[in-house]
């Protein structure tokens, strides 16, 4: 992408540099109560387990010294105030069409930890985005993941993450979120998890609408940006995470959906930067 000279939103707020401090010991009923209200939202409780067992009590509190960033976190940090300004043009554009106006979500930076309205959570569980603050969070050390641990480098690949994470927060103002959420309630775990898997290849999908309005609109692609984006979903779709944390492939706890599909679905938004072709709830194939 070329960045230079883009508009770099301003709905980003930087946590780097706050860190834990527990103000009590043992969890118990709260952590517990935490971790079923994430499954009632839908949300993957697993990467919470940690922290919700071990350190449930813990507030988070600014160093004395401000945060000093490298030169590459510098340059993740403008790479995703564009992005995310980006997402914003677009989404203001397209929205309005489904009768909704579009409100940014605010983009949360941090390291290690950080504490939403969804819970604490550490960065070894990747960017999220929590409904209940309408928040994405972001430990810009993914990208480093994403270069060394899942092969995929490129500020493109950086834009698919978060341009996802945004397209989470679309689900969540045009209604699918919630009913996702209620249908879940009523469903078994394998239901649910197909669930899950429907709407992340959407958000997927979404990530390529982005990127094609991106495209078409403000001319931010560059060769091989489209290439960098399919090597990220290709990188972190669920079936690959799962081989390289277990050493196996468990379709029925798939919650991301396979490499193949997000590729399928990140490519469909691609190529029609139209949200109404991302109905990965009716597709007879994902
Ligand atoms: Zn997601």
């Amino acid at each position: 992408m070329d960045i230079r000279g883009r508009r770099q939103s301003t709905n980003i707020e930087d946590r780097r540099g706050m860190r834990p401090v527990r103000t009590g010991v043992g969890l118990s009923i709260g952590g517990l109560l935490f971790l079923g209200l994430l499954t009632l939202l839908g949300i993957n409780p697993l990467p919470f387990l940690g922290l919700a067992t071990k350190e449930p009590q813990v507030t988070m509190e600014q160093s004395a010294e401000p945060y000093q960033e490298s030169a590459q976190e510098a340059e993740f940090r403008q790479v995703t105030a564009v992005v995310l300004a980006d997402t914003e043009d677009t989404w203001t554009a397209l929205l309005p069409k489904y009768g909704v106006q579009y409100v940014p979500p605010t983009l949360v930076l941090f390291n290690d930890v950080v504490q939403s309205a969804c819970g604490m959570a550490e960065s070894a569980m990747g960017p999220f985005y929590c409904p209940l603050d309408q928040k994405v969070y972001l430990d810009t050390s993914f990208f480093n993941d994403l270069r060394q641990r899942f092969g995929a480098p490129g500020d493109f690949a950086q834009a698919y993450v978060i341009a996802h994470e945004v397209g989470h927060h679309v689900q969540n103002l045009l209604g699918t979120a919630e009913q996702v959420r209620a249908a879940q309630e009523r469903a078994s775990r394998a239901e649910a998890n197909a669930l899950s898997v429907r709407m992340e290849l959407q958000a997927d999908c979404y990530a390529g609408v982005w990127g094609r309005n991106a495209a078409q609109s403000r001319q931010l692609l560059e060769a091989g940006d489209v290439e960098e984006g399919l090597r990220a979903a290709t990188a972190i779709g669920d079936d690959r995470i799962q081989k390289m944390t277990q050493g196996r492939v468990v379709p029925d706890a798939f919650t991301h959906g396979s490499s193949e599909q997000r590729v399928r679905w990140f490519r469909k938004g691609l190529e029609t930067g139209d949200p109404a072709a991302c109905d990965t709830f009716t597709a007879q194939q994902l």
